[in-house]
């Protein structure tokens, strides 16, 4: 499905964040092509945050295990 520039622009605005992993500001741009992102920079940082999280979650979940014993 194609969508037209002022479609594309109504439905993803630009917007202005700063990747949670790397910290960089990206400002989206829907007028040349459907900007999707909203929280990371890039598919790398998606997933080196993601890899993060998961290795801090089971970090407290070991703690937890350790402070009931
Ligand atoms: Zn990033």
């Amino acid at each position: 499905m194609k969508l037209s520039k002022e479609e594309r622009l109504r439905r993803y605005p630009s917007i202005r964040f700063e990747c949670r992993n790397c910290g960089t500001i990206v400002i989206t741009d829907s007028s040349e092509y459907t900007d999707k992102r909203t929280t990371y920079c890039c598919a790398q940082c998606e997933r080196e945050y993601w890899r993060k999280v998961t290795r801090n979650a089971k970090r407290n979940a070991k703690q937890d295990e350790q402070q009931d014993a």
